[in-house]
Formats: C-alpha cells, sequence, structure tokens
C-alpha cells in the first residue's frame, strides 16, 4: 500500500541535479534512514538526474521529473523521467563502462544505481524519452 508520494518538475539545468539529490534526502527523513542510506539514495538520484540533463536533452533545457513514494515496509521508490533523445539499446546502455559521452564519461551511472538500490527498471523509447524506476527498502 503506498503511503506517501511526491513529484517535482525541473528543467534540466545541471544546478538542479542537486535540488533533485537534497529534496530526495528531504523526502526520505520519513523513513529514518541510515546515514549510509541517505548517501546510497542520493547518489543514485543524482546519477538518474544527471542522465537526464548530460544525455537525455544534451545542449537543449527540457523538463524532468522525479517521484518520490513510500510504500508499506519502508519501501521507497524513486521514478525519473525525461522526454528526450531516449536509448536504443537499454541493455547494452546498462553495462558497466558503456557510455556514448565525452571522455569525462565513465559509463558507471547505471551500475552505481544498481549497487546502491535494490532493483532498477529502465524504460524508454527514441526520441520520447526515458523512464527509470528505483526501488530500495530501508532498514
Ligand atoms: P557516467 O554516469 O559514469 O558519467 P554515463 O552517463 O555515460 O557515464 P551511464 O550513466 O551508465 O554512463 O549511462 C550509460 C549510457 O546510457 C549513456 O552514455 C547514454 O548513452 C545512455 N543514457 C543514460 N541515461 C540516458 C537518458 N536519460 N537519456 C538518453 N540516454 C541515456
Ligand atoms: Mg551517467
Amino acid at each position: 500500500m503506498m503511503i506517501n508520494s511526491a513529484e517535482l518538475t525541473f528543467i534540466s539545468r545541471s544546478v538542479n541535479e542537486r535540488f533533485a539529490r537534497m529534496s530526495v534526502a528531504a523526502f526520505a527523513t520519513q523513513l529514518d534512514p541510515t546515514v549510509e542510506e541517505l548517501a546510497e539514495i542520493k547518489t543514485a538520484v543524482s546519477e538518474a538526474v544527471t542522465n537526464c540533463i548530460v544525455h537525455a536533452y544534451g545542449s537543449d533545457l527540457g523538463t524532468i521529473k522525479m517521484k518520490m513514494q513510500l510504500f508499506d515496509s519502508n519501501v521507497l521508490r524513486i521514478t525519473v523521467r525525461d522526454f528526450g533523445r531516449g536509448i536504443d539499446d537499454v541493455e547494452k546502455a546498462m553495462e558497466p563502462c558503456f557510455s556514448t559521452g565525452a571522455d569525462d564519461r565513465a559509463g558507471m551511472g547505471f551500475t552505481i544505481m544498481e549497487t546502491f538500490m535494490d532493483s532498477i527498471e529502465v524504460q524508454s523509447e527514441v526520441g520520447k524519452g526515458t523512464r527509470i524506476t528505483m526501488t530500495k527498502k530501508l532498514k
């Protein structure tokens, strides 16, 4: 059963990566997370939002939506959505070290999200956008 829900809409300015990180931390306080859990959630969100800013929209500005939901038994679900370029091969994109970005991109974003969250689901359509759904059960 869903207990609480909040949604944010912001544009793909790089300063909003920090905004999203702080916002998810604020939402998660009701779960009384450990310092480690909080750091993991913030890092996963940061990777997902950065991908929207860098890959989905590139030098354009577009809309990013982040939905935060709390379910029974301390389960947190975060959905990060963009309406940008999309990913043609999701399986390949999720492989460690795969990147279509510049040299400063390690291709580790999805791997980090997978490591820090219990599950991650990627839905994408080329030209339409991408939706990342991540869940984590807090102790
Ligand atoms: P890093 O996250 O280490 O800086 P990266 O962003 O390239 O590097 P991932 O976050 O794992 O690595 O993403 C892998 C690839 O998936 C990206 O290089 C990009 O091609 C694609 N991708 C990821 N998110 C999106 C998105 N929201 N829209 C379009 N393409 C994306
Ligand atoms: Mg990335």
